[in-house]
């Protein structure tokens, strides 16, 4: 926790959506799920805290277990490009690198939405059952935060809808996809909920251990961002973060760890996550090489 601590006094709470930047730089929640069913929590650790791009992964999987092939419409492939840069959906014509940049994110959600009418629902039922029915909340005032200055979002639908890859409407597309990002829940839920990702005992309906392999890999390319190879490099495991300041790294076979620490670095991923889930990753020789 020190060493989590000690990073996040160099990373900074993000100001992207207004409701977020009140949250305290000092939370600090970590919690270790075993695919023996174990779990070891420490700080800030009931605490319901923001996912954001932690539910793209959850989105992304309820959407695979309705449409195995979806990986065609979103791609997988890593990029260096900021999550939200417009200027790299435009340069691939509208084609979005993969599930986890904001372009990607916005073509699983629309998907979601069209498949089962309510993408935000079927991405929290999700969360919920995987975690075995813990709680999982949608905060509104975060949703709305983010809906009111979501310019850079709005830009993204409106180029992949120019390239005609958006099958709902864009407003409707929006309100969903912050409420999705606005979705809350603690780091035991998360750690939990993403199981299935180190655990072929439990798949969730409608997934091929081939797609979890897949999940797993795209996670290790491109979860992290721009920082995909320096995670891959120092913590080498698949990974997950949200500018909420929560990081999820999945040990295939062992188990996941999740950290919620809100400082974040020039990447946008947590600052105090990364650092701690690294010394974990050190300590316990979790590592996929
Ligand atoms: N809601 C944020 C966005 O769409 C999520 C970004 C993130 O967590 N990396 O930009």
């Amino acid at each position: 926790m020190t060493v989590g601590a000690g990073a996040a006094e160099h990373g900074r709470v993000t100001a992207q959506i207004p409701a977020l930047a009140q949250v305290p730089a000092s939370c600090f929640g970590i919690a270790v799920a075993t695919v023996e069913g174990q779990i070891v929590h420490a700080g800030d650790s009931t605490t319901e805290f923001s996912i954001q791009s932690l539910s793209k992964l959850f989105a992304l999987t309820a959407l695979l277990q309705q449409d195995p092939s979806a990986w065609s419409h979103v791609g997988w492939h890593p990029t260096n490009a900021h999550f939200n840069s417009v200027a790299e959906l435009e340069r691939s014509g509208g084609r979005p690198a993969n599930p986890f940049v904001n372009a990607g994110a916005l073509v699983v959600t629309d998907r979601l939405l069209e498949r089962t009418g309510d993408a935000v629902a079927a991405t929290v039922d999700l969360i919920r059952r995987e975690s075995g029915g813990r709680r999982v909340s949608v905060d509104e005032d975060v949703a709305v935060s983010e809906m009111i200055a979501d310019h850079r979002n709005s830009a993204l639908a409106h180029v992949l809808a120019e390239h005609g890859r958006l099958s709902c409407g864009i407003e409707r597309l929006l309100a969903q996809y912050c409420h999705q990002c606005a979705i809350t829940a603690d780091v035991q839920t998360v750690a939990r909920a993403a199981l299935f990702l180190a655990d072929r005992r439990r798949l969730p309906s409608g997934l091929a251990p081939a797609t979890v392999r897949r999940i797993n890999a795209v996670l290790l390319t491109s979860g992290m961002y721009g920082a995909a190879g320096d995670i891959a490099y120092r913590v080498g495991l698949p990974a997950k973060s949200g500018i909420g300041g929560g990081v999820l790294a999945v040990m295939p076979g062992r188990g996941t760890v999740c950290v919620w620490s809100p400082p974040l670095d020039a990447d946008g991923n947590s600052a105090g996550g990364v650092a701690a889930i690294e010394r974990f990753a050190e300590l316990t020789e979790w590592s996929v090489f």
